[in-house]
């Protein structure tokens, strides 16, 4: 049986605490059989800083460059906030979605029924949804030049910043998008605002033609932006992935994600090019949230986000939907027997800690 290589980046905070829970789940798969890992354990954010004087050491950033995935779980916090700005934790992660190119992110919003009562949107709205926004990451009106704040000398300013896409970025995320429709129900939405930017015509055109080109079979609609807005707050179960660029993915995943109740509950992952070597694309999974430093070292922390990391590192890297599934299927069990650690305790009485959560998690897989 191949090894699948993980290379995993703890950071800060809570970030340690919540990988000691992934590594258990890891376990389990190596015990039962289901697969082999290898992995390696690096540092990366203020813990890097403070070894090496820099927020991820070269030695470091190979071994993300060689892995099959990278695991990182979150940097930051108030310990470096006097360091030097080009070396602050939250630069580990920059350099890492830089390096790798990654300009493809993956933000589910899954609601388990357990937790539909957590959401600001009635019950049978949410119960159950389960959608993808893929948010192109590194291209748009973020990076386009000009940006700047230009002097009218008239007492007055003007600020431009531009949304500039090139056939190749719209084709290249387009890719990732119908990939993930084809490894799910094979329905894809593609959004812009082709009725006011130009940028959008061609995004329109340029997603259509792949379409047809290469993934006929893949079901693909075009909403405008603001509409999909507002159809992901009036009727979220309808769409299961969406394509966008990187100022609108932002706010839509945003939307989508906070449909579900809590930061501790949501994985992501960003995706570069295939890599010749290994045939897979590079990837890094993290959960949303940072590395919350009011609750670390108390055991406080919900590791559901970084362990359902790991199931979509299972689902899109090693192209393991069973174990993805199983991964899933122990949360949804774990939180159906109202188990709930204190970020997603709603008016339970009591809570479990960051290590118990994890342990029944394993228990539920194992069970
Ligand atoms: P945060 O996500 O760390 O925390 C926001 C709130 O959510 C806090 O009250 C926190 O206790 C809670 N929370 C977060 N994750 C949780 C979990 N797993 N379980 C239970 N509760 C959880 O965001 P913040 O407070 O704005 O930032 C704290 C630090 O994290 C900063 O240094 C920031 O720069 C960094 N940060 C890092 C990342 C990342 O590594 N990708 C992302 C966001 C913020």
């Amino acid at each position: 049986m191949t090894s699948y290589s993980l290379f995993l980046l703890p950071g800060d905070g809570i970030g340690p605490e919540v990988m000691v829970e992934v590594e258990k789940v890891i376990g389990v798969f190596e015990a039962d059989g289901s697969a082999r890992f290898d992995l390696d354990h690096g540092l990366v954010g203020g813990s890097a800083y403070d070894a090496h004087g820099v927020p991820i050491s070269d030695a470091d950033m190979a071994k993300a460059q060689a892995a099959d995935a990278v695991l990182l779980a979150a940097v930051g916090g108030p310990k470096w906030d006097g360091v030097p700005y080009e070396v602050r934790p939250e630069n580990g992660l920059l350099r890492l979605r830089k390096d790798m190119q990654l300009y493809a992110n993956l933000r589910p919003a899954i609601c388990y029924p357990a937790l539909a009562d957590a959401s600001s949107l009635k019950r049978e709205l949410i119960d159950g949804l389960d959608l993808v926004i893929v948010r192109e990451l590194t291209g748009g009106v973020y990076f386009g030049e000009p940006k700047q704040i230009i002097d009218l000398g008239n007492g007055q300013k003007r600020g431009i910043d531009t949304q500039v896409y090139d056939t190749y970025e719209i084709e290249r995320i387009g890719r990732v998008a119908f990939e993930l429709a084809r490894q799910r129900d094979h329905r894809l939405v593609s959004s812009e605002k082709r009725n006011v930017m130009l940028s959008g015509v061609l995004w329109n055109e340029v997603i259509t033609a792949l379409g047809k080109r290469d993934y006929p079979d893949v079901a693909l609609e075009h909403h405008l932006a603001d509409s999909l807005g507002m159809q992901l707050v009036r009727r979220p179960k309808q769409f299961d992935v969406i394509v966008t660029d990187n100022l609108f993915g932002d706010m839509l995943s945003d939307v989508a994600a906070m449909l579900t109740g809590s930061i501790g509950m949501l994985p992501s992952a960003s995706l570069g090019d295939v890599d010749p070597r290994t045939g897979r694309r590079k990837a890094l999974y993290e959960p949303v949230h940072g590395s919350a430093p009011d609750i670390a070292g108390r055991g406080l922390a919900n590791p559901i986000a970084m362990i359902g990391s790991l199931a979509m590192a299972m689902r899109y890297t090693f192209d393991r939907a069973d174990l993805a599934d199983r991964i899933e299927a122990a949360i949804a069990g774990v939180l159906a027997k109202g188990l709930r650690t204190a970020d997603i305790k709603g008016d339970a009485a009591t809570h479990i800690s960051t290590s118990e959560m994890g342990d029944a998690i394993v228990a539920e897989l194992t069970a």
